[in-house]
């Protein structure tokens, strides 16, 4: 980490000449169990990883801002306080930044909210795989919260910062995410995992014990192509089934305050895909309750066998999965050593997970990544999982 860190300070040194009044990091997030479902209203059982993104950060006095990424040469950008405030945020006009979309959406939304934000100049670099479902947007977003907190010294509690790092995910950078991965970049804990109730907020942290098990996160480094504008039309199909199941149950706001008996009693009133699409929702928050009490439990086969189901309601009933997170986690299930696998983040490509006995996590590794060559003639990257503190993880 503190390598990254160090980086990040020199590339604030050589790009721009600047001290670091500020270092930051801040999480990716791998999500355990409960997907697609934090725009249902669903729970959700993400934890925070010690694969982030890092800044260095120093304030000016003119109100100029400048932004560099060591993981996107060429595309400094250079701007100030005082256009970023008047910027419309919701009509593309933060698209022509690139990837400094992100944090300047960030600053923007703080600005609006009222918090004092002048000139600065940042440096960031990453450590977590970009575009592969691990959350490098919204660790980006969450980093930005932490450092201008820190420069600026403004309030700034933890609920907040995920709430507007993920509203500048979706005006600025055009993104319609879910709220889960800005608030476990943003509130995640070291050795913890978060049970997150994406329609009310509740919240509880519990020990991530895994025992005599390893979690492995495998990237099939296939790129999630298709992914933005599947995962649109999933939010679309979401949204239609609801208003039909509502003509049964009109006090409904989100699929998944419907449980899986309620939702079994209208499903007539659905057509195909919309009946598949409901399903999951539905049956995957019942799956995020019951892997909560096998992990608190202690029971890793029954944990094991809940990312099995999860991963093929994705694939069957809201297909999101595809050939590469299809043959990536059916190498891993046929692993002697593994309990349970499935593809995690928006699907189409990116990561999957699987729980692995620590004894034969290394065997496991080279075995499921040969299986994975085989079939797709692609080199996938496997590698045990480790926590780590969110910037905002100790206030929450
Ligand atoms: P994911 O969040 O799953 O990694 P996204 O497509 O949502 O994938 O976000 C990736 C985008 O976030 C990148 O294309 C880039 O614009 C921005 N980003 C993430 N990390 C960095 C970084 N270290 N430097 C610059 N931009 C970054
Ligand atoms: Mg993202």
């Amino acid at each position: 980490m503190d390598e990254y860190l160090n980086r990040a300070v020199r590339l604030l040194g050589s790009e721009f000449g600047a001290p670091a009044h500020t270092r930051v990091f801040a999480p990716g997030r791998v999500n355990l169990i409960g997907e697609h479902i934090d725009y249902n209203g669903g729970r959700v059982m993400p934890c925070s990883l010690s694969l982030g993104t890092y800044a260095a950060a120093a304030r000016r006095g003119d109100g100029r801002i400048r932004l560099v990424s060591a993981d996107m040469p060429g595309e400094t950008v250079e701007t100030d306080a005082a256009q970023i405030a008047s910027l419309p945020h919701e009509s593309g006009a933060f698209r022509r930044f690139g990837w400094a979309a992100y944090p300047l959406g960030v600053a923007a939304k703080l600005i609006s909210r009222g918090r004092g934000i002048g000139g600065f100049d940042m440096a960031v670099m990453g450590s977590l795989p970009r575009g592969s479902g691990l959350s490098s947007s919204a660790s980006l977003e969450v980093l930005t919260c932490a450092v201008l907190r820190e420069l600026f010294g403004f309030e700034l509690g933890g609920v907040e910062a995920a709430l507007l790092s993920r509203e500048a995910e979706h005006d600025c950078a055009g993104v319609n995410c879910g709220i889960m991965d800005q608030f476990i970049c943003a509130a995640g804990r070291e050795n913890s995992a978060l049970l997150l109730d994406t329609g009310t907020l509740e919240y509880s942290y519990f020990p991530f014990d895994l025992g005599e098990y390893t979690l492995l996160i495998m990237n099939t480094k296939k790129p999630r192509r298709l992914a933005s504008s599947k995962y649109n039309e999933r939010r679309s199909e979401c949204g239609e089934a609801l208003r039909l199941l509502r003509t049964a149950y009109p006090e409904k706001a989100a699929l998944c305050e419907l449980t899986p008996e309620e939702f079994r009693a209208a499903a007539h009133l659905l057509p195909e895909p919309l009946l598949r699409r409901a399903r999951h929702a539905v049956t995957e928050n019942r799956r995020t309750e019951e892997a909560a009490a096998a992990l608190s439990a202690g029971d890793m086969t029954r944990f094991g066998a809940l990312l099995n189901a999860s991963h093929d309601s994705l694939r069957f009933d809201y297909e999101v999965t595809g050939f590469e997170l299809d043959a990536i986690v059916e190498a891993a299930r046929a692993h002697s050593s593994v309990l349970g696998a499935r593809m995690t983040g928006a699907g189409f490509g990116g990561c999957a997970i699987a729980i692995c006995a620590s004894s034969e996590a290394e065997e496991a590794k080279k075995d499921i990544a040969a299986v994975y060559n085989e079939k797709t003639g692609i080199e996938c990257e496997i590698f045990t999982a480790r926590t780590a503190d969110a910037p905002f993880g100790g206030m929450m």
